[in-house]
């Protein structure tokens, strides 16, 4: 591809509306150009890098069995409302009516039009197990799109769902998914780690989130020094504390005044406690419904925990008008004593004595409250999220903390959705059994924008060399000088015809900015022929990524890139083979 005559429109400014690196670099790069709120269109050589990341995720999902096709992105709300989502979504899901007011979505995934297929077209155990997969735009009506291509509204996911007809058989199809999901990662040349998720109110089953480690995602993971164990926080369980106080003598309740003072460290400094004795009231709404939860001060809560023991489909945590609606008290004063709403505790605070609450009045707290004296609670449970000062729930060992960037999902789904749908076949004695489902995503234009988060200098972007859009790129630094464009276009057509991907920078523009756009787009290798070249007859090769710089002839130029090109790309492979 000739530079010249490529939709390549890099910018010199940072745009001001882009908070993290990717979107910033995407941006300036030329890459995408934003339509509306989370809508993006990918310019050529986005494109080019999507396309890369669907190659290898096509070939590791047919290497592992799974079959390739497409599925409609318009959806009837008849089958959602069949699985009962059509409910449960929520707003992330965008319905609309056609001119036939038959109601339909846009598919934010696809169990339900997969399993409809699966129960028409699969009746016996002899053509199980099956899985399939597409890789296709996802529309979700996200509350915050925000960091470009990070969380859209529209983006490009590969979701693929397999039919096993026992349970033995769909853990073996996980296991597969399991390791096609770390050769796919690994071959896009990512940092990254595999962590037990969350699997929600879908009881039974287990799941896995695959995480770009950055500090930019916006998950934290909880990973074990010592052991094996790493879990997303939203899961990673919290161990029961040790009882304690069961010789403290409880004393009296009391009530005492706290003028002004609303902040757990304002208050606890006031009254010369610790935030671990004292207990915050936090108020949620569970589908609508205010549920109230405490926690230790030095504590918080962990919503989706909180969701799976409600049985809810949504937590939300109320605002201060919200909790004042509710329970009349004003913000800071809130305490279990007395609350007409349901009272829920983390385990640590039912180990608590002689602790400190809110009094539900303005300007006072109470103190030497005790359980279940002075308040009832419905339910105690691992409500919050674990610290570094917890111990590894698996081994004991010391925990860390790291963020990460969810790129992929796969969830064992047991027969929630073919039960649901009706979706059976016959057993080997004709006897009719729910398929043994299991569903697997990844979110391919969100690995393009971790990838950059992961690779990237204050120049721009620094692909790795499987999803860079070209592997080279040849800088024509003087396109007047007859001697140096014939050297140049030689150059461009041989690698061409030794079937690399390369880019001619064939412009009428400075060198100047010919070096920085490279840089910026992240080309793996870059030839410059320039004055050198006229001199003693050299071009110069560096690598990106190191900055490592040969001067060479022609000839051994050429020999250079191409070995270096082949030995790096079956590097990927190789590892991604054994
Ligand atoms: P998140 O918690 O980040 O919203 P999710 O749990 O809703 O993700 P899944 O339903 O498991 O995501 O979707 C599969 C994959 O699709 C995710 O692992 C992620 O990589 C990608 N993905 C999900 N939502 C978005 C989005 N709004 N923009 C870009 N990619 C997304
Ligand atoms: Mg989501």
């Amino acid at each position: 591809m000739r530079y010249s005559e490529l939709l390549l429109p890099t910018l010199k400014e940072t745009p001001t509306e882009a908070e993290v690196v990717s979107h910033r670099l995407l941006l300036r790069a030329g890459f995408v150009r934003k339509l509306s709120s989370g809508v993006y269109t990918y310019l050529p050589l986005g494109l080019a890098v999507i396309r890369k990341v669907e190659q290898i995720v096509r070939e590791e999902m047919n290497k592992a069995g799974a079959q390739e096709l497409l599925m409609p992105m318009v959806q009837p709300s008849d089958l959602w409302k069949e699985s009962g989502r059509w409910e449960k979504y929520g707003p992330e899901l965008l319905r609309f009516t056609d001119r036939h007011e038959r109601e339909s979505c846009l598919g934010p995934t696809h169990e339900e039009v997969i399993t409809d297929l699966v129960r028409r077209e699969i009746h016996s155990y002899r053509n199980l197990p099956v899985n399939l997969y597409q890789i296709q735009t996802k529309f979700r009506d996200e509350i915050r799109p925000r960091f470009g291509l990070m969380r859209g509204r529209e983006f490009i996911m590969k979701d693929g769902y397999s039919f096993d007809a026992t349970e033995k058989g769909a853990e073996i199809t996980y296991q597969k998914m399991y390791d096609a999901y770390h050769r796919i990662f690994k071959r896009c040349g990512l940092s990254f780690r595999a962590v037990e998720a969350d699997t929600g109110t879908i009881g039974g089953s287990f799941s896995h989130e695959f995480m770009v480690l950055a500090e930019t995602g916006e998950d934290t993971l909880v990973i074990c020094r010592s052991c094996a164990y790493a879990a997303n926080m939203e899961k990673a369980a919290v161990q029961p504390p040790e009882k304690t106080g069961e010789d403290v003598e409880l004393l009296p309740l009391q009530k005492v005044e706290t003028p002004g003072k609303k902040k757990v460290e304002v208050v606890c400094g006031f009254l010369g406690i610790s935030p671990r004795e004292l207990v915050k009231t936090m108020v949620y709404l569970a589908d609508g419904d205010p549920v109230a939860v405490l926690v230790r001060g030095d504590h918080e809560v962990q919503p989706v925990k909180l969701k799976n023991m409600l049985g809810a489909v949504d937590v939300e945590l109320a605002d201060e008008k919200q909790v004042f609606d509710i329970t009349g008290v004003p913000s800071g004063y809130l305490g279990p004593i007395g609350l007409k709403i349901p009272v829920a505790a983390d385990q640590a605070v039912s180990a608590m004595v002689n602790f400190t609450v809110g009094a539900n009045e303005k300007n006072y707290h109470m103190q030497n409250v005790n359980l279940p004296r002075d308040f009832k609670v419905f339910q105690a449970a691992d409500l919050r999220q674990v610290t570094e000062d917890d111990r590894c729930p698996s081994c004991g060992g010391v925990l860390e903390l790291t963020k990460g960037i969810e790129v992929g999902h796969i969830f064992k789904l047991g027969d929630s959705y073919s039960r649901a749908l009706k979706a059976t076949f016959q057993d080997s004695n004709s006897e009719e059994q729910n398929f043994v489902m299991g569903c697997y995503g990844i979110g391919v234009s969100r690995t393009v924008a971790a990838s950059i988060e992961q690779n990237h200098d204050e120049n721009g972007i620094i692909f790795p060399l499987p999803l860079a859009p070209f592997q080279a790129i040849i800088l024509n630094l003087d396109p007047k000088t007859e001697e140096i464009s014939t050297a140049a276009e030689s150059f461009y057509r041989q690698l061409q015809q030794k079937g690399l991907e390369v880019l001619l920078d064939d412009r009428d523009e400075r060198p100047g900015i010919k070096f920085k756009d490279a840089d910026l787009i992240g080309i793996p290798y870059r030839i410059t022929i320039g004055k050198r070249f006229l001199q003693g007859a050299e071009v110069e090769i560096r690598s990106r990524a190191n900055g490592k710089t040969l001067s060479l002839s022609l000839d051994k130029a050429m020999a250079e890139i191409v070995s270096s090109i082949s030995n790096e790309m079956s590097a990927t492979q190789e590892s991604e083979a054994k």
